[in-house]
């Protein structure tokens, strides 16, 4: 059986002195079939980790990106050795936000993806489409391809233990959720896609959180659909009382 795992995103918000907060209003996670993690700024992870192993709390910590190369003269980016050294267990690739503000290729989160699948850290893959691509009907297309590209070359073993998100971009921020029906059909055609590129056993392994616009209110319906694993959160991640609702929903 696939354990859940509902990671929060916080993108580019909270520094060090915020993820203590955050941390001392944690709440025990109820649910034993159920991982929870929070991925947060670089600045923020050696806090976190402290904080996380001083008063044992049951919770993932992961980086929002990561270099391929293990060292070298790439200004302003961090290694995979580097995280590792932190402890750091997963780290989020292919984020609509990093495809599209700072232009990442289906080959860039590929060469990650690859780099990661030879480490100790687990890896979050997000995968999804514009709004322009699902009015045109594209949805599956878009996924699909994304899908074939970053998983290109990477071994089975470590595809049994990802995590992908369907993040459809028209989702993301807007307040504007798929519904849960439309969720479970694209997480169930990931699921599909993984048994084409690999088998069933990779298929049933792998892990698919929905991600985009979920809040306490959205939890219940959209983790209760069969593909679905878990979700993926940015904005009400950040307070501490609501992302409790929604791990414990
Ligand atoms: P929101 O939950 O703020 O829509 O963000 C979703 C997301 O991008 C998580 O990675």
């Amino acid at each position: 059986m696939r354990k859940s795992f509902v990671a929060a995103n916080w993108k580019m918000y909270k520094g060090p002195k915020a993820t203590e907060e955050f941390l001392s209003a944690f709440q025990k996670v109820s649910n034993e079939n159920m991982q929870v993690g929070i991925t947060v700024p670089f600045v923020n992870l050696t806090t976190a980790k402290n904080f996380i192993s001083k008063h044992g709390v049951n919770l993932l910590l992961g980086a929002q990106n990561v270099y391929f190369e293990k060292e070298g003269a790439f200004t302003g980016e961090v290694s995979i050795p580097m995280l590792e050294e932190i402890g750091v267990d997963y780290v989020v690739i292919g984020h609509s936000e990093r495809r599209n503000i700072f232009g990442e290729s289906d080959e860039l989160i590929n060469k990650k993806l690859s780099a990661l699948s030879k480490s100790t850290l687990r890896t979050i893959l997000c995968v999804g489409e514009s709004l322009a691509e699902r009015e045109s009907g594209k949805e599956k297309e878009v996924v699909g391809a994304q899908l074939r590209k970053n998983l290109d070359g990477i071994d089975s073993c470590y595809v049994k233990e990802l995590t992908i998100a369907y993040e459809p971009i028209w989702a993301i921020g807007t307040g504007k959720t798929a519904s849960a029906k439309d969720a479970q059909e694209m997480c169930a055609f990931i699921r599909k896609c993984i048994e084409k590129l690999y088998d069933d056993t990779a298929a049933q392994a792998v892990r698919i959180q929905y991600g985009g616009s979920v809040k306490a209110e959205n939890t219940k319906e959209i983790l209760d659909m069969p593909d679905i694993d878990g979700a993926l959160v940015g904005g009400a991640s950040l307070n501490a009382d609501e992302f409790e609702k929604i791990y414990n929903f």
